[in-house]
């Protein structure tokens, strides 16, 4: 028996093991949350000097950045962060939240982020039983935090993350891992085409621009993924918590109100719940549309 059968055979067992998988994976996505969008930064404005001048390019051509270097240093201190202080979560409660140099505070998202990562890839998992369905949901779940935390920090959707998880999703589902193929290709166009809708006519209304093209590509990787039935509740639910957050943090937090806020949290919080629970909440809100 191979230790994959031996894992599967245990009931909860491969859901403990992302579990574990998934506090590592959270320390990476720490990383790829604070990188990505500096590294496309730092694209873009390679391109921009390369329209331009050329006088600066050079410069950040120098200097490698990427997700594996420069290594992780204390923003404070810039002392860099050694191995054993790098340890998913045990690190953060060894060191009680401080830095081992100057003893500035790191930041509470880290380990937040771990835990996240773990508990909802185990939940997921769990949701899944056993088997590869289980891992790919997992993966699904690390990409959709990693999105929703990137979209809250820079309102940026990164090509990189969502192009990548559409193909895969439309790849398992050639082979019927979460739905059939053609719902995931209707699901990836109908995903797209209806935001871009959305956009187009919200524009030609108000002028201003609701959205931005990262949410259409993550609603078409939703789809890709989930199918099409189950569109309309993700869309619907995004919408909802959207708009009471967004209403709460004008009326409340006092955020100006031409400030856009990001809609990529809200749809990879409602993705993540149509995989776990997509088909009885279509079912509550087709019924629901049916009484109306
Ligand atoms: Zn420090």
């Amino acid at each position: 028996m191979s230790l994959w059968d031996a894992v599967n055979s245990v009931p909860g067992l491969l859901a403990v093991a992302i579990a574990g998988v998934g506090l590592i994976v959270g320390s990476f996505l720490n990383v790829v949350i604070h990188r990505l969008p500096r590294m496309l930064e730092r694209q873009w404005q390679t391109e921009c000097a390369a329209l331009g001048s050329g006088e600066n390019q050079g410069d950040l051509a120098i200097s490698p950045y990427n997700l594996l270097v420069p290594r992780s240093r204390c923003p404070h201190c810039e002392a860099m962060i050694g191995a054993l202080d790098n340890i998913p979560l045990l690190s953060y409660l060894f060191l009680r939240g401080r830095c081992r140099h100057c003893k500035a505070r790191i930041s509470l998202r880290y380990p937040v982020i771990e835990i996240v990562s773990c508990l909802m890839a185990a939940i997921t998992a769990a949701h899944f039983g056993s088997g590869w369905p289980a891992v790919w949901a997992a993966l699904l779940t690390w990409s959709l935090i990693a999105l929703a935390a990137i979209d809250f920090d820079t309102q940026l959707l990164p090509d990189a993350i969502t192009l990548p998880m559409l193909w895969l999703g439309l790849l398992l589902n050639s082979q019927g891992i979460f739905v059939e193929l053609d719902s995931a290709v209707f699901g990836a166009a109908l995903g797209y085409f209806a935001l871009w809708s959305v956009y187009w006519l919200f524009k030609l209304f108000t002028g201003k621009e609701g959205m931005g093209y990262g949410d259409f590509k993550l609603l078409s990787m939703l789809g890709a993924w989930l199918g099409w039935a189950v569109l309309p509740i993700v869309i619907l639910c995004a919408s909802v918590v959207g708009a009471v957050v967004g209403l709460g943090l004008i009326a409340f937090a006092g955020r100006d109100r031409a400030k856009p806020i990001p809609f990529g949290p809200y749809l990879a919080a409602a993705g993540w719940l149509a995989l776990l629970w997509g088909e009885p909440l279509s079912k509550l809100f087709m019924g629901g549309a049916t009484q109306l």
